[in-house]
């Protein structure tokens, strides 16, 4: 993938080995998150067009504000519909 200031790809082998090494500790795969540094939380149409885990929490962190904002969506069929998440 070609530098860009406003993309980025997650490397497929990396995933991959990520994956692996999750099975073999017993984690499940919840959710992913990635940060917007000067955009607001709110899933970009790339976002949604590359988002490949219906059953994932997708987490955005944006840096556009005075404070860091969350928020997460779950984004099935293209369409990205917020959830909300607590803690504990
Ligand atoms: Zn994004």
């Amino acid at each position: 993938m070609k530098k860009s200031k406003t993309e980025f790809a997650i490397d497929i082998e990396e995933m991959k080995r990520t994956f692996k090494k999750m099975k073999q500790k017993g984690e499940e795969f919840n959710g992913i998150y990635h940060s917007h540094p000067s955009a607001a939380p709110f899933p970009s149409k790339t976002d949604i067009k590359y988002a490949s885990y219906p059953e994932a929490a997708y987490f955005i962190l944006s840096l556009k504000g005075k404070e860091p904002a969350v928020r997460c969506y779950s984004i099935k069929g293209r369409r990205a519909l917020p959830i909300s998440v607590r803690a504990f």
